[in-house]
């Protein structure tokens, strides 16, 4: 199987960072944060991926694994941001760009700020738990000391389909009600 970080994503050293904020570019490393939120369905987690990027390139993917790990903070972020960490040495992530398919939770969007991250893209909104424009506005928050870009929606539908599709599928499994946690 090829991972990743060996596909061929058409970047070039060169490449400008007025090219890396195109939409398109966006929507490319939201698809590998689908790809992991459709792994962790499969392996019967709430479906839910992220992608750290720092300069054009992948630094880190992670995937909910909360049953995996029975660790309540192994949200597909967290995860990602501690293998990025890791990956380039240093506890700030500055520089660093996360794709996350649903809005990040209050613990996830101060962990972000925690890491000096950037920018934060997230796919669909989480109107029970969103932490960077739903519920609460962490990102923007002009009483921390640290403060990033976020932009939403990108890819929303795919990563509601996924979480639908998921839920819906426990559901007639279990005979549970529908219920996001993300
Ligand atoms: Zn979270």
């Amino acid at each position: 199987m090829i991972g990743p970080l060996d596909v061929d994503w058409g970047y070039t050293a060169g490449m400008t960072d007025i090219a890396h904020d195109e939409p398109s570019d966006d929507e490319r490393w939201m698809r590998l944060a689908l790809e992991e939120a459709a792994a962790a369905a499969k392996a019967g987690e709430v479906p839910i991926g992220a992608v750290i990027v720092c300069g054009g390139e992948m630094m880190a993917r992670g995937r909910n694994r909360r049953e995996a790990d029975a660790d309540p903070t192994a949200h597909a972020e967290l995860v990602a941001v501690r293998l990025a960490a890791r990956a380039l040495g240093r506890w700030r992530l500055t520089g660093c760009t996360v794709y996350v398919t649903l809005e990040p939770c209050p613990m996830c969007a101060g962990a972000l700020h925690a890491a000096r991250i950037d920018r934060c893209v997230f796919g669909a909104v989480d109107p029970k738990a969103g932490a960077l424009g739903t519920l609460y506005d962490i990102a923007s928050d002009e009483r921390l000391n640290h403060r990033y870009q976020v932009t939403s929606g990108v890819l929303a539908e795919e990563s509601a389909a996924l979480l639908k599709s998921f839920f819906a599928r426990r559901r007639h499994a279990h005979g549970e009600p529908e219920a996001l946690e993300g």
